[in-house]
C-alpha cells in the first residue's frame, strides 16, 4: 500500500510555521500586546495612501509592465542617487511583491545547483529554505553578541571554493545593528577576491538612528557589477501589508532577476506602485522626521524596560531592541521567556534563537517598538510586573 503522507519537499515537510506568524497568531488569540512581528500600528502617510486609493479608482488595474511601472523604476533610481549617491539606472531596477519576493527571485535566478551561499547568522528565517529550494547549499557564519563582529578569518572558515554568493542583511534584523564600515569593506574585498555576487537585503536602510547614514555594499569598490540591492516600501512608508519591494543590479544580472520574477508574481499591484513612486520623491525632511519618530519610540521602550529591571541592548537601526536575559538576571532561555510573557504578562516577543539554523544564541529576546506611545507604555507596565514576579 502506498503512503497517504504528503509528498512535500523535504525543505518544508518538517518545517514549523514561521515564528512571526506563530507569535502574531498567539497574540490575536490571547489579546496580548504584539511586540513580536515587526510592523507599525500606524496607518502610514496619508498622502501616500491617498495616491494609492485614487490610483485604484482612476488608473489602470490591469497588468503593469512586468519589471514595474516606469515611473516607479525611475523613482527608485532617483531616490538612491539622491540619498545614497548611487548610479543605478531605472532599467536596472525590477519591482517585486515585497523584498521577500526579491530575495526569492535573486536566489532562483543566480544559484546554480550545488552553489554555496554564504549567510551570516542571526539571519532572517526565509533565507535558508529559499537557498535550499533554489538548489543551493547554505554556509552559515555564526555571529555572536555583544559585538556580532565579522572577521576575515571567519569569512574564510565559513566558505569554500564552491561558494558563489553572499546573502546578507544590513542594517540587521534582529540585532538592530548597522554593519561597521570596515566590516562592509571586508565583505566587499571578500566578494571581489572570490568572485561572489552579493545579494543585499537592505530593507532597513532608512530606519537608522542617531544621525548615522546607511552604507550600501553596492557602493564599495568592485561591487557595482556584482551586487543585488534589495529595498522595501513596506519598511520605508510603514505599510508592511503592501508588499512592494524592488531589486537593483547591473544590467546583466538585472536581466536574470527579471526572468525569475516574471514566473513568480509577474507584477505587483499598479496602484501601490504609483503611491510608492510618489512617496520616494518626498523631501529629505520627511525621512528625517520618520526616523526621529521611530528613534523616540526606541528610546521610550528602552528607557521603560531599563527602569523595569531589564538589560536592553542599544539599537542603532530597525524597529527592534533586544533584551539580554542573562544580563537582566533572568535564568530562562529566550523561548521559555517568550512563552511565559505571552501567557503571564500579555506581551508577545520573538526569541532570537529563531534566527539561528543551529547553535542558537538563547539569551536574547526581540521586541518591536514601532508602536504608539500608549502601547509601548502598557507593554512596559506589564513586563515590569512580570519582572517583579520573578524576584
Ligand atoms: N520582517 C518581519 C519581522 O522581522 C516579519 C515579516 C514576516 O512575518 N514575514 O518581524
Amino acid at each position: 500500500m502506498t503512503s497517504a503522507a504528503p509528498h512535500g519537499h523535504p525543505v518544508y515537510r518538517d518545517m514549523p510555521t514561521t515564528i512571526f506568524e506563530k507569535m502574531s497568531a498567539r497574540a490575536r488569540e490571547t489579546g496580548a500586546i504584539n511586540l513580536g512581528q515587526g510592523f507599525p500600528d500606524s496607518q502610514g502617510p496619508e498622502d501616500v495612501l491617498r495616491v494609492a486609493a485614487d490610483a485604484l479608482l482612476t488608473k489602470s488595474n490591469q497588468y503593469p509592465p512586468m519589471a514595474g511601472l516606469a515611473e516607479l523604476r525611475e523613482a527608485v533610481a532617483a531616490h538612491y542617487a539622491r540619498h545614497q549617491g548611487l548610479d543605478l539606472m531605472p532599467q536596472e531596477v525590477i519591482v517585486t511583491s515585497g523584498a521577500t519576493e526579491a530575495i526569492a527571485a535573486s536566489l532562483l535566478a543566480l544559484v546554480r545547483p550545488g552553489d554555496e551561499v554564504l549567510v551570516l547568522a542571526p539571519l532572517y528565517d526565509a533565507y535558508l529554505p529559499l537557498i535550499e529550494r533554489a538548489g543551493g547549499v547554505a554556509r552559515v557564519l555564526r555571529l555572536t553578541p555583544p559585538d556580532w563582529r565579522i572577521s576575515g578569518e571567519a569569512l574564510e572558515a565559513a566558505s569554500s571554493e564552491n561558494t558563489r554568493l553572499l546573502l546578507m542583511n544590513n542594517p540587521v534584523n534582529p540585532t538592530g545593528i548597522a554593519l561597521r564600515t570596515e566590516e562592509l569593506a571586508l565583505l566587499a574585498e571578500f566578494c571581489v577576491a572570490r568572485d561572489l555576487i552579493a545579494i543585499c537585503d537592505e530593507v532597513w536602510e532608512h530606519i537608522i538612528f542617531d544621525g548615522a547614514a546607511h552604507k550600501p555594499l553596492i557602493a564599495f569598490p568592485g561591487m557595482r557589477e556584482r551586487t543585488v540591492k534589495i529595498g522595501s516600501a513596506g519598511k520605508i512608508f510603514s505599510v508592511t501589508g503592501w508588499k512592494v519591494g524592488w531589486m537593483g543590479a547591473a544590467a546583466p544580472i538585472a536581466t536574470l532577476l527579471a526572468r525569475a520574477h516574471q514566473f513568480i508574481t509577474f507584477t505587483t499591484p499598479p496602484n501601490l506602485q504609483w503611491a510608492v513612486a510618489g512617496g520616494l520623491a518626498k523631501p529629505e525632511s520627511w525621512f528625517a522626521d520618520m526616523r526621529a519618530a521611530y528613534q523616540a519610540s526606541r528610546d521610550r521602550l528602552t528607557a521603560g524596560l531599563r527602569a523595569a529591571g531589564y538589560a536592553v541592548n542599544a539599537s542603532a537601526a530597525t524597529w527592534f531592541v533586544t533584551i539580554d536575559l542573562t544580563a537582566s538576571g533572568i535564568a530562562m532561555d529566550d523561548v521559555t521567556f517568550c512563552a511565559r510573557i505571552i501567557d503571564e504578562a500579555g506581551v508577545a516577543a520573538i526569541p532570537i534563537s529563531a534566527f539561528y539554523p543551529k547553535e542558537p544564541v538563547t539569551h536574547l529576546v526581540r521586541l518591536c517598538f514601532s508602536k504608539a506611545d500608549e502601547v509601548l507604555d502598557q507593554a512596559v507596565i506589564r513586563l515590569a510586573a512580570f519582572r517583579a514576579s520573578l524576584a
